[in-house]
């Protein structure tokens, strides 16, 4: 069980390094491109478009990087033998539970009496 967790941890934690990256260099692009265009957003169509590609694609490079660092403290918490155990009850998390999601900290009961 727990190598299955690590291999399913380690290829996410790939995907999302692969995410961080290429919204990263999108943003790099775009930033490149904003600076050659025109800066005056309000009046210019192609800027609204890159505004709001620009706040996408930062949602994006935010939500890539934040899973990155949960599968990263995941691994740190296999090392550390403590992965898979609920931190709020101290109970085992259910398998099926993990595999949806590999970076829960917290079983379903608690995770939904947390609000989390
Ligand atoms: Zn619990």
């Amino acid at each position: 069980m727990t190598s299955d967790a690590r291999s399913r941890l380690e290829s996410r934690r790939a995907e999302a390094s692969e995410r961080v990256a290429t919204t990263a260099a999108t943003l790099a692009e775009l930033m490149h491109d904003r600076e050659g265009s025109n800066d005056d957003d309000e009046h210019d169509p192609e800027g609204v478009t890159l505004s709001s590609e620009w706040s996408r694609l930062t949602g994006l490079a935010e939500a890539a990087a934040s899973e990155l660092q949960q599968v990263d403290d995941a691994i740190a918490r296999l090392d550390a033998g403590t992965y898979g155990v609920c931190a709020n009850c101290g109970r085992p998390i259910p398998t099926a539970r993990l595999e949806v999601r590999p970076f829960a900290t917290h079983c379903v009961a608690c995770a939904e009496k947390l609000g989390l």
